[in-house]
């Protein structure tokens, strides 16, 4: 099949370019170092980027292991001007697994083949770790100097929550990965609106994580003997199940979908939609079924999510147990705690069911952390934008899922999830979403080059401020 192009005149560095053959080779280089998480084994990964940094003349260069093979590097690019506000540029090193049989292409094989470069972490988000180092690398080689301060941050264990990455960093290096502002991913693609889209999802906020393990009692016994409903643990922990699924989640006009709809270029209605209770579920009902793209993406701005998962009982088919336990994912808004479960608990079991249960959290719990438009760097990052698409608007994201962001955002840092992409015109929207941990992982060289460009711009326009 042929492949669509996409007007090359727009990128500052052309898909044919020197510079972006070089970033392509880098990010292919990465792919084939294999960081799968666990175990990680990012060392490896760090060494490379520091010898490739090193040897474009960057001093500042910390290699940081939190565990044997637990990598992470530091670069630091001094600033000329102290008063002058520092930015960090961050991305992790590590990817999640990939089954090679699912694949068309060998997922650690980093394969240039046409416009794409393949491989599990060309998406997510290795291709932002060559974006903002080749960035940092171009300008140097043209003698520019950074007036505040550029920092390089590439890490560990984000797909594992990043205990061993930046957990690790702000809990022992604080001072040496801490900036006034931090980019990160999260974000950058166009919500694919008209036929011009010009609004970059960019993420302000993650939900809170408060993961929960049920359990019930009853009777135990041998497999052979009859057991009644009211004894049974398996019984009533299926009716809980039912019921924390089937549970309606009320939904919340947060500050969160107020900042989007305020941004989002849609029709005056269908902003009024997104901040009314009632409306907003009709709509997303409606959406869901026109499409379903659009209400996964608004969804978590505007309701806790509570999601069985595990489910343990008797060890030997033969036992009854006695006792069963459920465990469960659950994705909280800003302001939602442990109460707010147990207020739903209460309601969605009743109160017989409800007596009956032991809640055990499983910790670590984390609650949301977000940032505000309202911030100068908000409109840097969109000028910058702007130099490169003109009309882009930023629309601020609050994420159900979590990112090594939280870590700085709960420290009161100000951390932007953008790494920018136009969008690729051989893959649709939900492909996309879906193949940063799915099968096929791969990018589409433009959008490499769009990413370098844009970190390229930012670091030129903080000199300007
Ligand atoms: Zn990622």
């Amino acid at each position: 099949m042929e492949q669509k192009r996409i007007d090359q005149q727009s990128l500052m560095f052309p898909i044919n370019s020197k510079e972006i053959k070089e970033a392509a080779q880098f990010l292919s280089d990465l792919i084939k170092i294999n960081t799968t998480n666990p175990p990680g084994n990012e060392t490896e990964a760090a060494e490379f980027c520091a010898r490739v940094l090193k040897e474009e003349g960057f001093e500042d260069v910390e290699l940081i292991e939190s565990a044997p093979g637990r990598g992470n590097l530091i670069v630091i690019w001094h600033g000329t001007d102290p008063t002058a506000k520092s930015l960090l540029l961050l991305a992790h090193l590590d990817v999640v697994p990939a089954d090679p049989s699912n694949w068309e292409k060998d997922p650690f094989g980093g394969e240039i083949e046409g416009e794409y470069i393949w491989g599990r972490g060309s998406m997510d988000i290795k291709n932002m770790v060559v974006a903002e180092a080749m960035a940092c690398i171009l300008l140097k080689r043209q003698g520019f100097q950074p007036k505040g301060t550029i920092k390089l941050a590439f890490t560990a264990d984000e797909e594992r929550g990043g205990v061993m990455g930046v957990g690790y960093l702000t809990e022992h290096y604080w001072e040496k990965i801490n900036a006034d502002y931090i980019i990160n991913e999260g974000g950058g693609f166009l919500i694919p609106l008209g036929k011009n889209p010009k609004d970059y999802v960019v993420q302000t906020g993650e939900k809170g994580v408060f993961r929960t393990t049920l359990r019930v009692r009853g009777v135990g016994g041998h497999g052979s003997f009859p057991i009644k409903k009211s004894e049974s643990a398996m019984y009533k922990m299926a009716k809980i199940c039912q019921k924390i699924i089937e549970y309606k989640y009320p939904i919340e006009i947060t500050p969160a979908i107020k900042e989007l709809a305020d941004k989002i270029s849609l029709p005056g209605f269908f902003k009024k939609i997104l901040t009314s209770k009632r409306f907003l579920r009709i709509g997303l009902k409606i959406a869901d079924k026109k499409m379903p793209v659009m209400s996964k993406v608004v969804l978590p701005f505007v309701m806790d999510v509570l999601n069985p998962t595990v489910f343990k009982a008797s060890e030997k088919v033969n036992v009854i147990p006695q006792q069963v336990e459920l465990s469960f994912d659950a994705r909280l808004l800003p302001g939602h705690d442990r109460g707010t479960i147990e207020k739903y608990l209460r309601k969605a079991l009743g109160k017989k069911l409800f007596n009956e249960l032991e809640i055990i959290p499983i910790e670590p719990s984390q609650p949301a952390t977000m940032n505000s438009t309202e911030n100068p760097f908000w409109n840097t990052v969109e000028e910058v934008l702007n130099e490169m698409h003109e009309g882009a608007k930023m629309v601020p994201m609050l994420s159900s899922g979590s990112t090594d962001s939280k870590y700085f955002r709960s420290k009161g840092g100000y951390a932007l999830g953008i790494c920018p992409m136009k969008i690729d015109p051989n893959i649709s929207f939900g492909e996309m979403l879906e193949m940063a941990h799915g099968k096929n992982e791969r990018i589409w060289i433009p959008n490499l080059s769009y990413g370098l460009e844009f970190f390229y711009r930012l670091i030129k326009k903080m000199n300007t401020l």
